[in-house]
């Protein structure tokens, strides 16, 4: 054969995929960077699971979603949505087929700092609140990054007070001040997983005394008569809080062409905001398109609010109560399909060695369709079947998504896990898709715009189907 023909061969049997910047026309790109637009809109708002559950509400009553506990009946076509414990939301859209579902599950926390139940106490002339940290984290990026603090909180008397300062530009910040280089001899010798420790996580909340120099701890006494005067609360109040720390500021672009987005909270809410774009554009699908945000994914989905628990479950035997289906939920569940849309690591060349090239993400090769997750021969994951593998191989094909695949690092290096393994429990079909990230858990994830999109047209298209 003549090399044109081998060329012709090779492109025609090797695996050879591309960025997707290639192949985007002028149109395309102007709707890639629309969409990434209002999504760092999104996720500017979208802090902690509470206010994403205020702002997946907002949007979904926007588009005509109506609350399910307030509907009577529910008819093919119609939308209906269900939050629980102000940290879950379940947005339905009633298929033709009503008891055909199509089920695309995010997780809508993110690692951060909570405060302990007694944070508050004076230290060497300034006073600072302990905090226990949420969910996967390297300690060392807590420190030296202004904080904003999230949450809410009780009074006596049952007053629930929320709390959000450090967002805004004339709003103070907070802190955890990092050692001086000058002085961490000792500090560099120690292995980086304990160079930063759990019980060093202490943020600064204030420097200046009550008016009174008899007055013991008269710095932390300042800094409860702030807090009593702005918002009625006692230092026992903290009982009641669930406040959060997380990095300060708004999503922001990175690199001279604007390719990348750079900010906290990516993991999961990138897919947050694709999928619940997917669900509120679609319209009278052939199946019930369900959209599941759920919290505690980053510590393990338990409790009742993560997806370990029976609100999936719960919630579709209240929508099929509704409509005119007599069908089984367990029925219904196990034929589901499903999508887990959670991120997956991007190979970061600083760092190329905990991947295997050959089956790897790359940022803005499309949306990262995985298998498995999990870590140590493949436990702890959902193990997709090769049948729907196929499924998702076609339906990109037919909805033109660009996609990769790979897996989360080499094998024995590590792992994670997703709610994927939760979902198919029930016996639904399901596949871990979504974009990859760089620096997953920081306080600043990195995305490609090229992948956010690609992940908003598969779940898109998957919906729709
Ligand atoms: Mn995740
Ligand atoms: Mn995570």
């Amino acid at each position: 054969m003549v090399k044109n023909s081998y060329e012709k061969l090779q492109k025609k049997l090797v695996d050879s995929k591309q960025s997707s910047w290639l192949s985007y026309t002028q149109k395309e790109k102007k709707e890639v960077f629309s969409l990434s637009e209002n999504y760092k809109k999104f996720l500017a708002k979208a802090k902690t699971e509470r206010l994403t559950v205020i702002e997946v509400v907002s949007q979904l009553k926007k588009k005509g979603f109506k609350n399910l506990e307030t509907v009577k009946t529910i008819k093919s076509g119609d939308k209906v949505y269900k939050t629980f414990k102000e940290k879950t939301v379940i947005a339905f859209i009633a298929g033709k087929n009503l008891s055909d579902l199509r089920i695309i599950g995010s997780h809508m926390d993110s690692p951060r700092l909570d405060l302990k139940p007694q944070p508050l106490y004076e230290d060497s002339n300034l006073a600072l609140l302990k905090s226990h940290y949420y969910g996967g984290i390297k300690k060392y990026h807590w420190v030296n990054n202004p904080l904003a603090l999230h949450g809410v909180i009780f009074t006596k008397k049952g007053k629930q007070i929320t709390i959000s300062i450090g967002e805004k530009e004339n709003e103070p910040k907070f802190i955890i001040p990092d050692l001086l280089p000058h002085l961490a001899q000792e500090q560099y010798k120690k292995p980086a997983a304990k160079l930063v420790e759990g019980e060093d996580l202490n943020i600064l909340v204030g420097s200046i005394p009550v008016n009174d120099d008899t007055i013991k701890d008269g710095i932390k006494l300042a800094v409860l008569e702030h807090l009593n005067k702005e918002y009625g609360l006692v230092e026992e109040d903290f009982f009641t809080a669930e406040l959060e720390l997380v990095p300060a500021g708004k999503p922001f672009d990175v690199g001279f062409d604007k390719g990348l987005i750079g900010a906290y909270g990516q993991d999961d809410g990138v897919c947050v905001y694709t999928s619940l774009q997917a669900i509120t554009e679609i319209t009278k699908p052939k199946s019930t398109a369900l959209a599941l945000f759920v919290d505690k994914e980053e510590i393990g989905s338990t409790g009742g609010t993560g997806a370990e628990g029976f609100i999936l479950r719960n919630s579709v035997i209240q929508f099929l109560q509704k409509t005119s289906c007599k069908e089984n939920v367990d029925t219904v569940l196990e034929k589901a399909k499903a999508l887990s849309a959670d991120v997956t690591a991007g190979v970061n060349p600083n760092h190329k060695e905990v991947h295997d090239l050959h089956n790897a993400s790359y940022l803005g090769k499309g949306v990262s369709i995985e298998k498995y997750g999990g870590s140590r021969g493949k436990y702890g994951t959902n193990d997709a079947n090769a049948e729907y593998m196929n499924e998702m191989r076609m339906l990109c094909a037919k909805h033109k998504v660009k996609w990769q695949t790979g897996e989360l690092g080499k094998i024995d290096i590590g792992g994670g896990g997703t709610i994927a393994m939760f979902m198919s429990r029930h016996g639904m079909d399901t596949v871990d898709a979504g974009p990859c990230v760089l620096g997953m858990h920081s306080p600043y994830e990195i995305t490609s715009k090229a992948d956010i999109y690609e992940a908003y047209k598969l779940y898109k298209a998957f919906f729709s189907n």
